[in-house]
């Protein structure tokens, strides 16, 4: 039986590979992006793996947040927040910088 670092380290690595697949899907209009991302959820949830911020989407449709391409990006300078709106749903991503 495999180790649990192994399986953990096995599980970060097909996220990421997951959340490219997204990415690059979503930059190329296929409608597999939602799909790849949830099941890279699907993972890191079995694992209790905390949320990557290198990899954003937006958490109602799924949708990987590509700037400029599946989402917009606001600067909140007065509140210190980027805000990033999915254009599918319109649902808003906040973050504190
Ligand atoms: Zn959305």
């Amino acid at each position: 039986m495999a180790s649990k670092a192994f399986l953990i380290e096995t599980a970060k690595k097909r996220i990421e590979a997951l959340m490219q697949l997204s990415a690059d899907a979503a930059m190329h209009g296929s409608k597999y992006s939602s799909r790849y991302t949830e099941l890279a959820e699907q993972i890191r949830k079995h694992y209790r793996l905390k949320k990557d911020r290198r990899f954003l989407f937006c958490k109602f449709c799924l949708m990987p947040l590509v700037p400029g391409k599946t989402c917009t990006v606001k600067i909140a300078s007065s509140k210190s927040f980027v805000i990033y709106k999915c254009i599918k749903c319109g649902h808003e991503l906040k973050l504190h910088y």
